[in-house]
């Protein structure tokens, strides 16, 4: 029997249910497990709490498979799990082309994310156990009947935290890699290979419709675009102009396509390769202004112990936004940082504007879309936070 059993006290997170078991809260580890193993996960009077997936490399040294005794961790179970992740999503992304099947720790499947892209699923397996069972995952996966191939894109930073492998290339069946994705009518240009994460940040696909629906007749500065995201939304809407900024010549390059793609106007879009921390400050230099600034940067904080700096990027950022802005704009503005809290985040911003010397009002806030749901037991789960302010007049 492969078994953690905790320290006196330490199972209190467990009770709650939380998913994660730190090293620090483990007395003695009982049958020598291997990373990926099922464990059973005891209490220091000896009950039982959960089963769990155990990495040896880890500072999370087990995840939460299931609370249940009765319960075993078996192809059938990874069945179920995707099975019911899967209908859930018929109701939270219903009609949409692209959709988070999994979501990792809030589905009850920690460590992996399983995008559908059309009738291609990718899947990124970035904790041991995950990984251990892949090829379950990858059955349960064809099993929902929606899928001709699924592709595995396990090569993100977070594998080494794990000590995995990276790895990547179809699991089940074969297909393009680069192919069209439509998101609320428009197309998008999708590398499943190449691309960033699983290929396209869905996510934000609710708030790139709300920010867009707000751009008529604005001059918009989009920040972080990747391949286009919001800029395109906007130039849908009527965007008086979008100057869109990203460091990946390779997402430029996409964008370029996409806007094409939607016969958009290319004469009102302008696509810049650059730093944005460096490009704001030039804008600054030059005196140019906007109505409506986007930023969406990527992940700052990816461990506990980077939120600081993390803190000091974003109120850099935003405090050169909001002197982009002309009275009366808008900027829309995210953090994909789960060490980041909603207030934290609004703090930041709130310090940023003052340090800009202006009145701003939050008219909305943002977070992910339904289909990237938050486990009320799990709330790191609740990465992606976004406010919508308004510069005063
Ligand atoms: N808004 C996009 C997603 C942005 S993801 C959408 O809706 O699809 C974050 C993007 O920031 C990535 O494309 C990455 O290439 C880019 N990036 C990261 N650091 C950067 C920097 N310092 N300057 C400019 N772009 C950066």
């Amino acid at each position: 029997m492969l078994k953690l059993v905790l320290k006196p006290g330490r199972e209190k997170s467990l009770l709650r249910r939380h998913p994660w078991v730190f090293s620090g809260a483990v007395e003695r580890v009982e049958g020598a497990p291997q990373s990926g193993d099922t464990v059973a996960m005891h209490a220091h009077d000896g009950r039982f709490l959960a089963w769990g997936a155990y990495s040896a490399a880890s500072q999370i040294v087990a995840r939460v498979w299931s609370f249940e005794r009765e319960e075993r961790i078996d192809a059938d179970f990874f069945r179920r799990r995707i099975r019911a992740a899967a209908a859930a999503r018929e109701e939270t992304a219903a009609g949409q082309a692209g959709v988070r099947l999994v979501h990792a720790e809030s589905d009850g499947l920690p460590g992996l994310i399983a995008d559908r892209y059309n009738r291609i699923a990718v899947i990124q397996a970035s904790s041991a156990g995950a990984a251990r069972w892949k090829q379950e995952i990858a059955d349960a996966l064809a099993a929902i009947g929606t899928l001709d191939a699924i592709y595995d894109r396990s090569d993100s930073d977070a594998m080494e935290l794990e000590g995995l492998a990276p790895s990547s290339g179809w699991l089940r069946g074969r297909g393009e890699t680069r192919f069209e994705l439509t998101e609320q009518g428009l197309r998008f240009l999708v590398d499943i290979a190449r691309g960033h994460k699983t290929g396209f940040y869905l996510d934000q696909r609710d708030n790139r419709d709300h920010v867009g629906r707000l751009a008529r007749g604005r001059e918009v500065l989009n920040c972080f675009c990747y391949t286009g995201g919001f800029g395109i939304h906007a130039l849908r809407h009527g965007a008086e102009s979008v100057l869109s900024v990203d460091s990946s010549a390779e997402a430029l390059a996409a964008a370029r396509e996409i806007v094409s793609l939607n016969e958009l106007p290319q004469d009102k879009a302008t696509w810049l390769e650059a730093d944005v921390f460096q490009l704001l400050r030039r804008l600054r230099d030059q005196n140019r202004r906007f109505d409506l600034i986007v930023l969406d940067p990527p992940k700052f904080a990816p461990t506990p112990a980077s939120v600081q700096r993390a803190a000091r990027g974003y109120k850099d950022i935003n405090l050169l936004a909001f002197k982009l802005l002309r009275p009366g704009g808008l900027l829309a503005t995210f953090s994909c940082s789960g060490g980041v809290s909603h207030e934290l985040f609004q703090k930041i911003v709130a310090s940023a504007a003052a340090d800009a010397a202006i009145e701003a009002q939050i008219l909305h806030r943002y977070q992910a879309a339904p289909d990237h749901p938050v486990s009320l037991h799990f709330p790191e789960g609740e990465y992606l936070k976004g406010l919508l302010c308004r510069v005063s007049a």
